[in-house]
C-alpha cells in the first residue's frame, strides 16, 4: 500500500540536499566550534557562516540570531529572557503552542501577570484584544505567525504596530510559516522570533530565536559563553548547517512551494466537500480570502444523532490505510485530552476529539489528495457502519446513508 504522509506541520523529511550539506559535519569536520585548532575553526566557520545566512533571509544582523536545540527552546527562551524588572506581564493567547502556554503557566505561579487573550473562530486574536491587555507592566506580547493546528495567520505587523506605540516588544513564533512566507522582522515588526528546523525540510534538534540587537535579554539557557553568552551549550554544527541550508532552499523555492499547497489545498477542500457531504466542518477557515497558511487543513466530525465520533480510531484507522494525519499538535497527540486550541475556537468536546489536521508537505501530489479522501470516506463508512450496528440499528438504515456512499 502507498503510504500518504500528511503530518508535515508535525515535522517534514530532511531534504536530501540538506543531508549532503548536513554530511561533511557528521563525519569529518567533528571540531568543536569553541576550539582554537584547525577543526574547531572549520566548526566555528560554518556556524557563522550558517548565521549571516539565515540573518540575510530574515532582514537581521547575524549577531541577532541565537542558535537553540529547536522551536521550544526558543520560545522558552523569548519569554524567559524578556520578562524581569519592572516589565513583568506577559499577553498572549490560550491558541498558542504548548511551547508558549507551559512558560506562561510556569510564570504565572512564579508570580508574574499573564494575561491569556481567547481567540476569535477563526484561531486568532484581533488586534483590539492585544490593544485592550496592554500595561505600564507589561514586558512582552508572543503571538504565533500561523496556528500549528488550524493555519490560521495572525495579523503580525499591526501587532508590532501596537505593541511598538507602547515601547512594548513582539514576540513572534513563526514555526509554521518559515520557509513559506517571507519572514523579514523588519516587514513584520518582530523584536523576537521563534524558527525551527525540522518544519522546513531540515534537521530536529535545531531552532532558531532571533532577538532584537539592544534589547535586554536574558540568557535562558546558561552555561558556556557560546552565542554571546546568550545561550550556553555546545553548537551543533551539523544541524546548524542543515538548518541554513533548509532556509536557503525553502526561500529559494517559497513561491513555487506555496503555488504547489495552495493548489492541493484547494482540491483537498473540495474532494472533502464532494466525498464527505455534510457530515463534516472545516475547523480551518476555508472561505474566500481566509487568512491562513496553505499546508493545513483540520477538519471535524460533530456527533451524529447524539452519537460523537472516536477521533483516535479514526487515526489509527487512517494509519492502517497508510494515511498519516495528526489529531492536533503532534507534541500533545497519544494525550487524550482535546485540543486545547479547538476548545479555544469553541468546539465542544465531543467536536474537538473528532477532528483530524492534514498538513502538506512540498512533495505530495493530486494523487495523494484523491486517495487520501478515498481511504477516508472508507474508513468512515466502515466505523459508522460499525456504530450503527452496535447501536441496534437497521442495517438498512446505514445501508441508505447516502451521505457517505
Ligand atoms: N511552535 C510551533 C508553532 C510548533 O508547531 C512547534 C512544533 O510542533 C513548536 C513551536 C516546537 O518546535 P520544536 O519541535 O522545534 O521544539
Amino acid at each position: 500500500m502507498r503510504r500518504i504522509y500528511f503530518d508535515h506541520a508535525a515535522t517534514t523529511p530532511l531534504d536530501p540536499r540538506v543531508f549532503e550539506a548536513m554530511l561533511p559535519y557528521l563525519k569529518d569536520h567533528y571540531g568543536n566550534a569553541s576550539s582554537v585548532h584547525a577543526l574547531g575553526r572549520k566548526a566555528r566557520f560554518a556556524v557563522e557562516e550558517s548565521r549571516e545566512r539565515i540573518a540575510g533571509h530574515l532582514g537581521a544582523e547575524p549577531g541577532e540570531v541565537i542558535f537553540t536545540s529547536g522551536g521550544t527552546e526558543a520560545d522558552n527562551a523569548a519569554l524567559h529572557g524578556m520578562l524581569g524588572g519592572a516589565r513583568r506581564h506577559l499577553v498572549t493567547s490560550t491558541a498558542e503552542h504548548e511551547a508558549v502556554l507551559r512558560p506562561a503557566e510556569m510564570m504565572a505561579k512564579a508570580g508574574h501577570p499573564v494575561t491569556l487573550l481567547h481567540p476569535e473562530p477563526s484561531g486568532a486574536v484581533a488586534p483590539e484584544q492585544v490593544e485592550a491587555a496592554l500595561t505600564e507592566e507589561t514586558g512582552l506580547v508572543s503571538l504565533m505567525h500561523a496556528n500549528n493546528e488550524l493555519g490560521t495567520l495572525t495579523p503580525i505587523p499591526a501587532m508590532a504596530e501596537i505593541c511598538h506605540a507602547r515601547g512594548i516588544p513582539l514576540h513572534c513564533d513563526a514555526v509554521q510559516t518559515a520557509g513559506l512566507f517571507k519572514l523579514n522582522v523588519e516587514a513584520l515588526g518582530v523584536d523576537l522570533m521563534t524558527l525551527s528546523g525540522h518544519k522546513i525540510y531540515g534537521p530536529k534538534g535545531v531552532g532558531v530565536l532571533y532577538v532584537r540587537g539592544g534589547l535586554d535579554f536574558a540568557p535562558f539557557v546558561v552555561g558556556g559563553a557560546q552565542e554571546r553568552r546568550r545561550r550556553g551549550g555546545t553548537e551543533n554544527v551539523a544541524a546548524i548547517v542543515g538548518m541554513a541550508s533548509a532556509f536557503d532552499l525553502a526561500v529559494a523555492e517559497a513561491d513555487e512551494r506555496v503555488a504547489h499547497l495552495t493548489a492541493l489545498r484547494d482540491r483537498l477542500c473540495t474532494q472533502l466537500r464532494q466525498s464527505l457531504g455534510e457530515t463534516f466542518v472545516f475547523n480551518t477557515p476555508v472561505e474566500a480570502g481566509a487568512s491562513v497558511a496553505p499546508h493545513i487543513v483540520n477538519i471535524a466530525f460533530p456527533p451524529r444523532d447524539g452519537v460523537p465520533l472516536d477521533g483516535e480510531m479514526l487515526l489509527l484507522n487512517l494509519d492502517m490505510e497508510g494515511v498519516m494525519a495528526s489529531a492536533g499538535s503532534a507534541c500533545t497527540s497519544g494525550a487524550l485530552e482535546p485540543s486545547h486550541v479547538l476548545l479555544a475556537i469553541g468546539r465542544d468536546r465531543a467536536t474537538a476529539s473528532a477532528s483530524v489536521r492534514f498538513s502538506l508537505g512540498k512533495d505530495n501530489t493530486d494523487d495523494d489528495v484523491d486517495e487520501a479522501v478515498e481511504r477516508l470516506a472508507t474508513i468512515l463508512r466502515r466505523m459508522r457502519q460499525s456504530r450503527s450496528v452496535a447501536a441496534g440499528r437497521p442495517a438498512s438504515d446505514w445501508m441508505a446513508d447516502s451521505e457517505l456512499s
